[in-house]
């Protein structure tokens, strides 16, 4: 199913990410965790990509996978920075041959040790735009958003005046950057509507449950972790149960919060473990039920 459709019809969107695990055993937990999520009946699940083409089999293979194996509507993140014009038709010529209707379309970071290909798209727009051009409406399109700004942005004007390149382009949808600080996301939705972009902004969430690594994320990305969460968190930093308790719990007000503003739907970043966002899940469970009312 579309993705775009789905959310066109009102439908309010529950959804996990996933990356495509490195080992066999990796593969094996990955779909243990799908399982578990599976009874949540996500709107759609997605599969990271590796920017240097890094994971292409690999993503291809455990969307297939999902795809074949489960009823989950599945969306495979494409970047294009690493990719000739021809290789980036070729994935989405195999993506539609076996029924893949959704595609996130992303620029990715050029590794350091390579160099692009000549012609590779050097925007993700340019990528929205390469797949509307050959395959028409065969796929729902979605791009990333920051909502505190890429970091390659200076200034927030900036930030709203490329991601309106994408909607243009041909983007159905959103998905954001992690972000712990609402407000950042509420600012963003008004700016895009100011510059008329209303396409659906998922909220991407990421449920802490280790420390360091989610403070090495956000600092990457430019993401604020709140003062007092950081105090909460920094004594329990080398204990992962503790840490976990207050990052859910922390994540539970987040999603409240954002489901009272009337968000289109979450999108949780699970890091393939399915614990903390079930528990989350459960907590948010009744007022998203409410939501999800309108039948497919
Ligand atoms: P773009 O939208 O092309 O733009 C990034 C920035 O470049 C803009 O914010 C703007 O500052 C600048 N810019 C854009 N267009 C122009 C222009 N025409 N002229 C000048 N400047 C411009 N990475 C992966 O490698 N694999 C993944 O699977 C993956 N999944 C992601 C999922 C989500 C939900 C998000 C939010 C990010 C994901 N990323 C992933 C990270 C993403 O690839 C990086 O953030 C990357 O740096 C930017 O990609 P983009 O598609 O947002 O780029």
């Amino acid at each position: 199913m579309k993705i775009g459709e789905i959310l066109r019809s009102g439908t309010f969107s529950v959804s996990f990410e996933f990356f495509p695990p490195k080992t066999e055993e990796g593969e094996r937990e990955l779909f243990e965790t799908i399982r578990n999520l599976e009874h949540i009946s996500p709107t759609f699940v997605s599969v990271t990509y590796g920017a240097g083409g890094s994971t292409r089999d690999r993503t291809k293979r455990v969307v297939e996978k999902i795809h074949r194996e489960t009823n989950l509507t599945v969306m495979a993140h494409l970047t294009c920075i690493a990719h000739s014009k021809q290789e980036i038709l070729n994935i989405l010529e195999e993506y539609r041959n076996i029924g893949i209707e959704n595609i996130l379309a992303l620029r990715g970071d050029m590794p350091k040790n390579l160099e692009p290909p000549a012609d590779a798209c050097k925007y993700a727009y340019e990528l929205v735009m390469l797949i509307r051009e050959n395959f028409k409406e065969a796929f729902s399109i979605g791009v990333a958003s920051y909502p505190e700004g890429h970091p390659e942005s200076p200034n927030m004007e900036w930030e709203i005046r490329y991601f309106k390149k994408k909607v243009s382009a041909g983007a159905d949808f959103s998905i954001t950057q992690m972000f712990f600080v609402n407000e950042y996301y509420y600012r963003f939705v008004e700016l895009c509507q100011k510059e008329g972009v209303y396409i659906p902004i998922i909220p991407g969430i990421m449920p802490i449950t280790n420390f360091k690594q989610v403070s090495k994320f956000a600092s990457m990305c430019g993401a604020t972790i709140p003062d007092e969460l950081i105090k909460k968190l920094e004594p329990y930093a080398d204990n992962q149960e503790e840490t976990t308790k207050i990052g859910v719990e922390f994540a539970i007000r987040q999603c409240e919060d954002l489901l009272e503003n009337g968000v289109p739907g979450l999108h949780f970043y699970t890091l393939n473990k399915s614990k903390a966002t079930i528990q989350i899940y459960e907590a948010i469970k009744d007022r998203i039920e409410a939501l999800r009312k309108v039948e497919l």
